[in-house]
């Protein structure tokens, strides 16, 4: 089968969908680079006195343009991302960003967008996954206490290094923020729909499942 090459990615759902879980796959299996906006604002944020720190904690977004300019700030700095493509996980996270990231003469010719992967979950289960999971901050690989568990308690199985559970996962804020999904990401569907680009893959089947069913469609392509 014939891959695109490079393989320019969008992948996107509701927190807790398992997006963070997915990425480092696309990225092994495709040798594409994970974007993941999250990650990197995380970074920034723990720099002291960040502003950034205080919005993510409250679930609230960060502004466009500093989300614009940090993604081609990483693409340009990573040639990687040039020559073998990218998945972006977190953004775009609104139509707007969507559209500027169309707009923008850079990214739009550049790196345009190939496909753009909707992981699909009930809403229910959510709460259940995303009180329960676990980040190792470095690289951004995530586990669950109970569904993905590493190897030994709090520990990440590659690096060794300690996980720790994100600040914005509980109940509270993540009601917070499948509501302002609601609202505002998933739009992005039929914006997507519409360009043709959009895989709906079901997530409820476990993270094995769910990575061949994601390998499967860009294969078929
Ligand atoms: P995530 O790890 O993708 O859930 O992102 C964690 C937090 O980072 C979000 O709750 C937002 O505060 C912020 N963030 C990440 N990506 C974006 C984005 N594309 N636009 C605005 N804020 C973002």
């Amino acid at each position: 089968m014939q891959m695109l090459q490079p393989l320019r990615l969008i992948i996107f759902g509701p927190p807790g969908c398992g997006k963070g879980t997915q990425c480092p796959f696309l990225e092994e299996e495709f040798g594409i680079i994970h974007i993941s906006t999250g990650d990197l604002l995380r970074k920034t944020a723990a720099i002291p006195g960040s502003k950034i720190k205080q919005i993510i904690d409250s679930g609230g977004f960060v502004d466009d343009e500093t989300i614009l300019q940090m993604i081609q700030a990483f693409i340009a700095s990573n040639p990687k991302c040039k020559e073998k493509g990218f998945v972006l996980d977190g953004f775009p996270r609104t139509l707007q960003q969507a559209r500027a990231f169309d707009n923008n003469p850079d990214l739009a010719v550049n790196y345009p967008v190939d496909k753009v992967i909707l992981l699909e979950i009930d809403a229910e289960v959510l709460i259940e996954r995303i009180c329960g999971r676990l980040v190792h901050l470095e690289s951004g690989r995530s586990y669950h206490l109970t569904l993905n568990p590493p190897r030994i308690p709090m520990t990440d199985d590659l690096t060794g290094e300690p996980l720790v559970k994100r600040a914005d996962d509980n109940e509270e804020t993540l009601r917070k923020r499948l509501a302002i999904y609601m609202e505002k990401t998933a739009p992005l569907e039929e914006y997507y729909s519409k360009q043709g680009k959009l895989i709906r893959i079901d997530v409820s089947m476990g993270v094995e499942q769910t990575k061949q069913a994601i390998f499967n469609a860009l294969k078929a392509q």
